[in-house]
């Protein structure tokens, strides 16, 4: 634009200088230097412009106007050298067509993106050409709109090339940024459920809590994971978990139309919602959210239920940036899982202080001296029958510089989380193995291992690497897993449990009855032995439902061909009753607590396994 507008300057300056003595003052230089002066004025304008970036729609806009200036410009020019083309000498004629046909050139030249501009013009000029030769009818003048006819046709072929390439590029560029704006929606979009996904929920999260920096509006940022996804996704296959999920999303989506729902994971959801009464209402919606979950769910004719937990964390009470809060939110959720199914927590002050516990444990966990700092204790399970000791259960203990002692049941489970479990287990299981070398050759050696440990088959097999540099023989090892570790990956566990059981161990499951497992499951599992959890032994009363319940696993362990033990037993009561029931292994306070691997031989050799209340030896070996 700022080239033609240039050009029309020069001509304009040119056209004075030639027709100044041939004319009046307004027609050879008042209305020249009106037109160069108005040129001169876009050209600024335009060469302003140049650095600024237009959108589509201004660009649009500015081509529109910019056709209608140059017609009229052109226009007017043409009109004004018609004016002047009957009064001057030849000479001056020659100059008045040559600039006409210049201008004409430089604008079709600059206006090639134009579609109709170009045309325009040139018609323009021809019929100026057209009909100046027609009425001065000489052969120069013919010869003249000849020349400047097949040159305008030329040029004007070209630039439908050149406007056409110009037309694709700019479609080429629309949809190519179509494209990238439907990648960058997918990227932020699960495929399955069309829900928002992960990587939004945290772009959402931090955008709010930085428009909202001080917490003046409220909000439940909640993480929702299903209950008992993972069996049916194991038993029907994905197909129908995939489905699942979808009508999952439906239908919980039902319930929070104008806020925000995301699948963040597997069979996790999140969700953040602006509230004014904290926890009423969150309290509400989780409730509302576990209710609508734990609806039947038709999947065509099969019909499966699911259950959902809910941890919601309060912004900007809990916490006030993105990472903590879904952290929080999880960490809430881990405690209303372990509360039972259905359940939803809000993140309170009692969590942030546990979560800082958390933290300490693992600081220490990290820079500890494991060999140092650990070490196992051994508990027997006994044959209620004679009351020999047939396994000593292997049992984690830590003596932690800075934090003290710390119970396994609280730093295995945050190893777990962590990961970090195993590199605690090989140190272990060989002291272990080697402590049990000095124990009677009917006795075994139990060891628990975490859910994580089996995930991997490469895990089994450092685990049998482990037994096999030992000189204890793997048929005297038995493996605890707990129910958790199955619903984690029946599969994988399973392969697991199979790769272990051809090294000859054998396999217990541990605190059986509280892990809500799939008793068709546990069925496929090459188990040997099942420890009933000592839930179901503390105070134990005779016409107790409890009593039932153990009665009833101890015959299906005899249907299935299984071993029982039943753990915690404290009391002589207690012996006496599940004794009566017919369980034939026992493990607890009762015999013996957890002793160092010093105090494991003096076991073996006692008369009474236990002491009796009394302190008394007691008939236990009858
Ligand atoms: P667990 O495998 O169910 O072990 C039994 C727990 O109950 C032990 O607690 C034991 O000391 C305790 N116990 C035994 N008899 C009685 C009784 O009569 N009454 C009562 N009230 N408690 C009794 P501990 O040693 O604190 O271990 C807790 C849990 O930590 C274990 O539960 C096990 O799941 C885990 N754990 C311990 N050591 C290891 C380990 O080396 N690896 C893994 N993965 N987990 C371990
Ligand atoms: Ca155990
Ligand atoms: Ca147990």
């Amino acid at each position: 634009m700022p080239v033609f507008y240039g050009a029309i300057v020069a001509c304009m300056v040119a056209q004075v200088v030639v027709l100044y003595q041939e004319l009046p003052l307004f027609q050879s230089t008042v209305l020249p230097m009106s037109i160069a002066l108005i040129a001169a004025v876009r050209m600024v304008w335009w060469r302003r412009r140049r650095q600024r970036p237009f959108t589509e729609e201004q660009a649009a806009a500015e081509l529109a106007r910019s056709s209608g200036i140059l017609l009229a410009s052109t226009a007017v020019i043409i009109a004004v050298d018609l004016g002047a083309i009957f009064s001057v000498s030849a000479d001056a004629r020659t100059f008045l067509l040559i600039e006409a046909f210049g201008c004409t050139m430089v604008g079709v030249y600059c206006m090639m993106h134009l579609r109709y501009v170009p045309y325009v013009m040139a018609a323009m000029l021809l019929s100026v050409v057209v009909v100046t030769s027609s009425i001065f009818d000489t052969v120069g003048f013919a010869g003249i709109a000849i020349a400047i006819g097949s040159l305008l046709a030329a040029m004007l072929s070209t630039m439908r090339g050149y406007y056409r390439d110009f037309q694709s590029m700019t479609r080429a560029v629309r949809e190519s940024q179509a494209l990238s704006l439907e990648n960058l929606r997918l990227a932020g979009l699960d495929v399955l459920t069309d829900l928002p996904n992960r990587r939004r929920f945290f772009q959402d999260l931090q955008a709010l809590c930085v428009a909202d920096p001080h917490g003046e509006n409220k909000l439940a940022v909640g993480v929702a994971d299903l209950d008992g996804f993972k069996p049916i996704n194991d038993t029907h296959g994905h197909a129908v978990g995939d489905r699942l999920l979808k009508q999952v999303a439906c239908r919980l989506l039902s319930i929070f139309p104008q806020g925000r729902f995301y699948r963040i994971g597997g069979d996790e959801f999140a969700f953040i919602i602006n509230v004014s009464d904290a926890p009423r209402e969150v309290v509400a919606i989780s409730d509302r959210l576990i209710q609508l979950a734990s609806q039947p769910f038709m999947i065509g004719d099969l019909m499966v239920r699911v259950g959902c937990s809910v941890g919601v964390c309060i912004y900007p009470d809990s916490a006030d940036a993105a990472e903590l809060l879904y952290e929080r939110a999880d960490y809430a959720l881990f405690h209303a899982k372990r509360s039972g199914r259905g359940c939803s927590r809000i993140f309170n002050a009692e969590d942030e202080q546990q979560l800082r516990r958390h933290g300490a444990i693992e600081q220490a966990f990290l820079g500890a001296d494991i060999e140092k700092e650990f070490y196992p204790v051994y508990q027997p399970i006994v044959s209620s029958e004679n009351g020999e000791i047939r396994v000593l259960e292997c049992l984690a203990r830590w003596n932690s510089p800075s934090l003290g002692t710390v119970s396994p049941g609280e730093f295995i489970p945050i190893l777990e989380n962590s990961g970090l479990i195993w590199t605690l287990t090989p140190m272990l299981l060989s002291r272990a193995l080697r402590d049990a070398t000095a124990w009677p050759e009917h006795t075994r050696l139990a060891f628990n291992l975490s859910a994580v440990e089996l995930g991997s088959s490469e895990r089994a097999r450092d685990l049998i690497d482990i037994l096999r540099s030992s000189d204890f023989p793997p048929e005297r090892v038995e493996f605890e897993l707990t129910e958790t570790a199955v619903i984690r990956d029946f599969e994988q566990t399973s392969k697991c449990l199979s790769l272990l059981k051809s090294a000859g161990v054998k396999i217990s499951l541990d605190d059986f009855g509280t892990g809500y497992s799939n008793l068709n499951q546990i069925h496929k599992l090459p188990l040997d032995k099942i420890k009933i959890d000592q839930a179901f032994v503390r105070s134990l009363a005779p016409n107790d439902s409890r009593r039932t319940i153990i009665s009833l696993i101890i015959s299906m362990c005899r249907e299935l061909k299984l071993s029982c033990v039943v753990e915690g037993v404290e009391t002589e009561d207690q012996y006496a009753l599940l004794a009566d029931l017919g369980c034939e292994q026992m493990q607890g306070y009762l015999f013996s607590r957890p002793v160092e691997a010093a105090n494991t031989l003096p076991l073996f050799t006692r008369t009474a396994p236990h002491a009796g209340r009394s302190g008394q030896p007691t008939d236990f070996c009858r």
